[in-house]
């Protein structure tokens, strides 16, 4: 999946969970600053962190990821999100 086609499924689960994107493509020094997973996918533009309006775990909502091809990983305060 190209950074773009990600963005876009990104924006639609947002918008249909109501989810608001907190961090996207990192610098390697942001990335670092932040904690960020050395070689994380947010440094290609292939990662996103968004947090639910109604912020918690949802199965419904993982599930409906992974039919846009993305795989939500809960970490607590937000939703990691990453190409499947
Ligand atoms: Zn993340």
């Amino acid at each position: 999946m190209n950074p773009i086609d990600f963005a876009m499924a990104c924006m639609l689960v947002c918008l249909k969970w109501r989810a608001s994107s907190t961090s996207w493509g990192r610098t390697e020094k942001r990335n670092t600053l932040v904690k960020g997973f050395p070689g994380s996918y947010h440094l290609n533009w292939l990662g996103m962190d968004i947090v639910l309006d109604d912020q918690r775990k949802i199965l419904e909502f993982e599930k409906d990821c992974a039919i846009f091809q993305i795989q939500a990983l809960y970490e607590g305060n937000h939703y990691h999100l990453q190409p499947k």
